[in-house]
């Protein structure tokens, strides 16, 4: 139980990716809050998984670009978990469209939840953090690599890389570790793995297939717990060999 007793914050945990993650570091013994955006269903659904498995879990709404709705989820799930350890910037969207038809709309809405986001939500949990607690975010091997059509959303994504490792050196001192969890193609709403894209994805991956969210869920549990002591300010990418 390597989280055992710690207080997690998920944000973007009603499905997918995160919904993986508030279960993982539930079931390795921490206590998790998740935000999500719009779909209580969804969110009370993961809420319901983790209790029926034997953890406890909240769920809130805020919504990770408007600044007063994440700061206001961020406080709520402080003061359901009473602290916050494990702080897991999840929550994300990914719009594809070309440079020609980009809009200053699907700019703001992407760098608003995938970036402001975080800076807004990490700046909300600093007081609640405890010293010696972890960040972590998760990036995308977009940041590193092109996709057609995504340049926006790479963009935002190598910002993530680059706050990370900033918050790494400013939050060193209170021994808080700050890592970012970059995925290859993994099969959620998000990038189903039935897509023509994924069709055409898959065929770069070395392991020949998608990824599943477990498989993230595992790395963020990792950089979660004891055995990531003395790891901070990097990225880790797991993607089947994607950016090898
Ligand atoms: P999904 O679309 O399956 O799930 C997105 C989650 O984020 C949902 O819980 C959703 O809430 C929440 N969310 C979306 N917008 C907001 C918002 N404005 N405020 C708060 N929560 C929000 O995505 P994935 O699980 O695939 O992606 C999770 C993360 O992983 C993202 O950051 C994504 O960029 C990244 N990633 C995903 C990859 C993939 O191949 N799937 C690859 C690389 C990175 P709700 O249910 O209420 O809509």
């Amino acid at each position: 139980m390597s989280v055992q007793g710690k207080k997690a914050l998920v944000t973007g945990g009603s499905r997918g990716i995160g919904a993986a993650i508030a279960k993982r570091l539930a079931a390795d013994g921490a206590t998790v809050a998740i935000t999500y955006a719009g779909n209580k269903t969804a969110a009370d659904a993961t809420v319901a998984a983790i209790e029926a498995a034997g953890g406890t879990a909240f769920a809130f709404q805020a919504d990770a670009a408007d600044p007063a709705s994440q700061r206001a989820g961020v406080e709520q799930a402080a003061a359901a978990l009473g602290g916050i350890d494990i702080l897991v910037h999840n929550a994300g969207v990914a719009e594809f469209s070309t440079v020609a038809e980009d809009s200053d709309a699907t700019y703001d809405r992407q760098f608003g939840v995938n970036v402001k986001g975080l800076h807004v939500g990490t700046r909300a949990a600093l007081p609640h953090l405890a010293d010696g607690g972890r960040i972590i975010l998760i990036g995308s091997v977009s940041g590193e690599l092109a996709f057609p059509a995504t340049s926006v959303y790479s963009a935002t994504k190598a910002a993530v890389a680059a706050l990370a490792r900033g918050w790494a050196k400013d939050l060193a001192a209170r021994g808080i570790l700050v890592n970012t969890v970059q995925p290859g193609p993994i099969d959620t709403d998000m990038n189903p793995a039935d897509s023509e894209f994924a069709q055409q994805a898959t065929t770069l991956v070395p392991l020949g297939r998608y990824g599943r969210v477990e498989e993230i869920a595992g790395a963020v549990a990792f950089l979660a717990g004891p055995d990531a002591s003395y790891i901070t300010g990097t990225t880790l990418n797991i993607d089947g060999g994607l950016t090898a």
